[in-house]
């Protein structure tokens, strides 16, 4: 695996995208930004991401670059206490949001049955270190998380990746964890 420089630094402009929910990170916010050998060429090409994104997916730079910094982070305990359950729970990090599955088609990377159309999925990616992105790795049902993830206490993490989920989405969600 590619070695990655982590490193804490205000945003010096809105341009760069987080790679850990695809939102703008704001001019002057402070962000998370991965340094690694770039894989379509010469030289180096740094991923960004909020400090909360890099402290749910990439909770070993997060917390690398959150130990060096002199750059004071809001919310630093909490952060902290994130990215160490990320590395508690290796799989956690994976998590990348929740939706309604639109067939009936996929399998659930835990149990291996089908996730029925119109039931609620927990999607995955993975950290892909040779072109240095997330790519899709699948789905799980709300009830295998505890198995898949070693834990189910993931509801914040999945509300903040599926910001568009609404209360009574989450009910349903939180119920179907809690088994
Ligand atoms: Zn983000
Ligand atoms: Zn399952």
């Amino acid at each position: 695996m590619a070695e990655i420089i982590p490193t804490l630094e205000p945003a010096a402009s809105s341009r760069a995208s987080c790679r850990g929910c695809g939102e703008k990170i704001a001019k002057g916010e402070l962000r998370l930004g991965a340094r690694l050998p770039n894989p379509y060429g010469d030289g180096e090409m740094t991923l960004w991401f909020h400090l909360v994104c890099g402290a749910y997916k990439m909770p070993e730079p997060y917390l690398e670059a959150a130990r060096s910094t002199t750059q004071t982070i809001d919310n630093a305990q909490w952060l902290e206490s994130e990215a160490n359950r990320g590395l508690e729970h290796r799989r956690l990090p994976r998590l990348n949001g929740a939706d309604r599955a639109p067939s009936g088609r996929a399998r659930c990377r835990s149990c291996k049955e089908t996730i029925e159309k119109n039931a609620w999925r927990i999607s995955l990616v993975y950290y892909d270190a040779e072109v240095g992105r997330f790519e899709p790795s699948g789905f799980i049902h709300p009830k295998c998380a505890q198995d898949y993830f070693g834990t189910k206490g993931i509801i914040d993490r999945l509300k903040h990746f599926a910001p568009s989920l609404i209360a009574e989405d989450v009910d349903e969600i939180q119920k179907e964890l809690d088994g």
